[in-house]
């Protein structure tokens, strides 16, 4: 058992240091996907950080792990841009990257949280699952790692013009 200070320590670390593989995996399998270099990467990394970002304030897995967290999401953008189709076009990625984070966060293991709130309205205090995993989050990282430089490889981002294209447009293409 830990005491409750240590389980705060460990849920700071864990909770906010695993960015790679999250931004690693989504802008991989987006570009092995759909292949548009029009897609807007930013807000897909937007997308996939944001489930931990926001769950982590109400300490622990909450509504951004359940599948019906982005379907809300997704519900919201398709609302707000309707009749606005480029915006929606770029919009989407939020959604897709919401989706993406339950995938590579493994928070299905977690069939309460990843149902809520069909299997019920409780959280029982579902820590995250970045907070669970704990050391196998090392290994994820440097894959997650390994997997950003491929892709600053690939689209090319040591190119200043091409960074410049991302930050303003959120386009990456090899
Ligand atoms: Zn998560």
């Amino acid at each position: 058992m830990r005491s409750p200070n240590a389980r705060i320590v460990l849920d700071y670390f864990y909770g906010r240091d695993v960015l790679f593989w999250f931004i690693g995996t989504a802008v991989l399998s987006v570009w092995f996907v759909f292949h548009d270099p029009r897609f807007d990467n930013r807000a897909l990394l937007l997308g996939v950080l944001l489930p931990d970002a926001v769950d982590a304030v109400w300490g622990g897995a909450r509504g951004l792990h359940s599948v019906s967290g982005s379907v809300v999401i997704l519900a919201i953008v398709m609302v707000a841009t309707a009749g606005r189709k480029p915006i929606r076009r770029r919009l989407l990625a939020v959604p897709i990257g919401t989706f993406l984070h339950l995938i590579f966060d493994g928070a299905f293991n977690s069939t309460k949280v990843f149902w809520w709130p069909v299997t019920g309205l409780s959280f029982d205090g579902d820590r995250l699952p970045i907070v669970e995993r704990g050391m196998v989050n090392l290994a994820l990282e440097i894959l997650g790692i390994v997997m950003c430089v491929f892709a600053w490889r690939r689209f090319g981002l040591s190119d200043p013009a091409r960074r410049r294209e991302f930050v303003t447009t959120g386009s990456l293409h090899e």
